[in-house]
């Protein structure tokens, strides 16, 4: 009965999961595309490849330039 219940609650935690995890990945792009409306571009060398770290900072692969970072504002997250 118990491992019944535990069936019946994963896949419902498994969707809230899903759907979180996606509307925080809409975030990131919405912020990315009114940051870089035309791709990432270096303010310091206009190199258009970077790399992203843990922390969602853009870094320059060319001059290792920090780009800034991300950050979610409470009007996306109501
Ligand atoms: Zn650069």
């Amino acid at each position: 009965m118990n491992k019944f219940i535990i069936m019946e609650d994963f896949p419902k935690s498994e969707i809230e999961f899903d759907q979180k995890s996606s509307y925080e990945s809409a975030c990131y792009q919405y912020l990315f595309t009114m940051k870089w409306p035309q791709g990432f571009i270096c303010v310091k060398c206009n190199y258009h490849y970077c790399w992203l770290s843990k922390r969602n900072i853009y870094i320059c692969q060319r001059c290792q330039h920090n780009n800034g970072q991300l950050k979610k504002t409470s009007h996306l997250l109501v």
